[in-house]
C-alpha cells in the first residue's frame, strides 16, 4: 500500500484530494459538534501535505442524509472547527462536485485548504457512481484516503475516485493497516484473542478467521452464553442467540481447547443499575441474567494475557455501561495496559471502555473503525484499502 510519503517531493503546488472521516457527533438540538476527536486525528496528514506546499481539498460524509441535501448534515461547522484547530482559514464549497466545487478548487493557493460539502448529499457517493467518482477526481492531482472507518465501503469518495488519480493512504489508515495486519498476517506468538460484546452473529467471520491464527481465544460478554448453551451449560435468562447455536457449535469444534469460556458469572434478575448482583460459579441459575464475567474468569483470562506476545481484544466482557457489571471489562483493559505484549483493541464500545478508563495511551493501537476493523480482522479485503494498492 502506498502512503502519502510516496508523494514526497511531488506535492508542492499540487491539489491533493483527501478523503477524511469528519463524521463527528452532533448535538441533536443545537447541531453543535460534541466531540472533535475525528477532526484532530486527521490533522497530521493534512499538515503533512500543507507543509509541502500542497493545496488540500477535503471530502467527508456526515450522518446519513441518504443522497439528499439535508442542511443539518452540512460540513460547514466542521470546516470552521478545522480552521480553528489548524489556525488557518479553511475555505468551504457548498457542493462536493459541480461548478462551485470546481471553481473553489481552482482558486486555491499553495498551502491552502478547501472543505467540500457532504459527499452523501449525492446518491452517487454510496452507489460508487462512476460519473461522481470522475467529477471528484477532476478536482485533484493526487488522492489520499485517511478515512479508515469507511474503508470497508466501496463509495465514490473511498474507492471510485482512486481509479483516476495516483492514490495513497494517509497516516491514520497507515497505522490501522500496520497494526491490524499484525493480528491477521504472520502474528507473533503466543497470540491471545479476547472476544466479547453482544452478538456472535456480528462477529462470526472474525471468530472464524482468528481461531485459525491464535493460541487462545478468551470469550466473554453476552456472546459467551450462546457458546455455553451450545455446550449444554445452564445459562438462565442470559442473552442467547438461538439462530447462532449451530455456528457456535462449529466454532467450538474448530477451536477445540483454544476456546476459553467463562467459569463464573456476575448476574442480576434485571438489567438495572440498582439490581441486586450476585456471582455464581459455572452456571447461571434460572431467573438470573449473566451480565459480567466473574472474578475466577478474570483471573483465568489475566493469566493467559500475561504470557502473550500479541493480544487482540474486541467486545466488552460485560454490560459495562452499568457499573456493577463493568469489573470484567475494566480488569481486562488493565491487563492489556499492563502487559508487555503488542495490544490491539477494536470495536466501538470496546474503544469507549478503554477511553473511559483513560488507558488508550497504554494500548499499542486502539482502532477507530468499528465495521472496518471487524471486516479487516475477519480477513476481508477492504475496497478502500485495495484501491490504494
Ligand atoms: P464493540 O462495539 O466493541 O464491537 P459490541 O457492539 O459487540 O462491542 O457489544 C457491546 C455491547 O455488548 C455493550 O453495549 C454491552 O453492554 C453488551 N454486553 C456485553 N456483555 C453483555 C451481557 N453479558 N449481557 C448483555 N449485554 C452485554
Ligand atoms: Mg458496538
Amino acid at each position: 500500500m502506498k502512503t502519502i510519503r510516496d508523494f514526497d517531493g511531488r506535492l508542492a503546488g499540487k491539489k491533493v484530494l483527501m478523503r477524511v472521516d469528519f463524521n463527528v457527533p452532533l448535538d441533536k438540538e443545537t447541531g453543535a459538534i460534541t466531540n472533535d476527536l475525528r477532526i484532530r486525528m486527521a490533522l497530521p496528514t493534512i499538515r503533512y501535505a500543507l507543509e509541502r506546499g500542497a493545496r488540500v481539498i477535503l471530502m467527508s460524509h456526515l450522518g446519513r442524509p441518504k443522497g439528499q441535501v439535508k442542511p443539518e448534515f452540512s460540513l460547514k461547522p466542521v470546516a470552521r472547527r478545522l480552521g480553528e484547530l489548524l489556525g488557518a482559514d479553511v475555505k468551504f464549497a457548498p457542493d462536493c462536485v459541480g461548478p462551485e466545487a470546481r471553481s473553489a478548487a481552482d482558486a486555491l493557493g499553495d498551502g491552502e485548504v478547501l472543505m467540500l460539502e457532504n459527499t452523501r448529499f449525492h446518491a452517487g457517493e454510496e452507489e460508487n457512481d462512476p460519473e461522481m467518482s470522475r467529477q471528484l477526481a477532476a478536482l485533484g492531482d493526487f488522492y489520499v484516503n485517511d478515512a479508515f472507518g469507511t474503508a470497508h465501503r466501496a463509495h465514490a469518495s473511498t474507492a471510485g475516485v482512486a481509479e483516476h488519480l495516483p492514490s495513497a493512504a494517509g497516516f491514520l489508515i497507515e497505522k490501522e493497516v500496520d497494526y491490524l495486519s499484525r493480528a491477521t498476517t504472520d502474528p507473533d506468538h503466543p497470540y491471545v484473542a479476547v472476544m466479547g460484546g453482544a452478538k456472535v452473529s456480528d462477529k462470526i467471520q472474525v471468530l472464524r478467521n482468528l481461531l485459525g491464527k491464535v493460541d487462545a481465544m478468551l470469550v466473554g460478554g453476552a456472546m459467551a452464553y450462546t457458546f455455553l448453551k451450545q455446550q449444554g451449560v445452564e445459562v438462565g435468562d442470559s442473552l442467547v442467540e438461538e439462530d447462532s447455536l449451530e455456528v457456535a457449535g462449529e466454532l467450538l469444534e474448530q477451536g477445540g481447547e483454544k476456546i476459553v469460556l467463562p467459569v463464573d458469572h456476575v448476574c442480576a434478575r434485571q438489567i438495572e443499575a440498582d439490581a441486586e448482583a450476585r456471582s455464581f460459579d459455572d452456571e447461571v441459575p434460572a431467573g438470573w441474567i449473566g451480565l459480567d464475567v466473574g472474578p475466577r474468569t478474570v483471573e483465568l483470562f489475566k493469566q493467559k494475557i500475561e504470557g502473550a506476545a500479541l493480544v487482540v481484544w474486541n467486545g466488552p466482557l460485560g454490560y459495562f455501561e452499568i457499573e456493577q457489571f463493568a469489573a470484567g471489562t475494566e480488569a481486562i483493559a488493565r491487563a492489556l495496559a499492563d502487559s508487555g505484549a503488542t495490544t490491539i483493541v477494536g470495536g466501538g464500545e470496546t474503544a469507549e471502555a478503554v477511553e473511559e478508563l483513560g488507558l488508550q495511551d497504554r494500548i499499542s493501537h486502539v482502532s477507530t473503525g468499528g465495521g472496518a476493523s471487524l471486516e479487516f480482522l475477519g480477513g476481508e479485503v477492504l475496497p478502500g484499502i485495495a484501491a490504494l494498492e
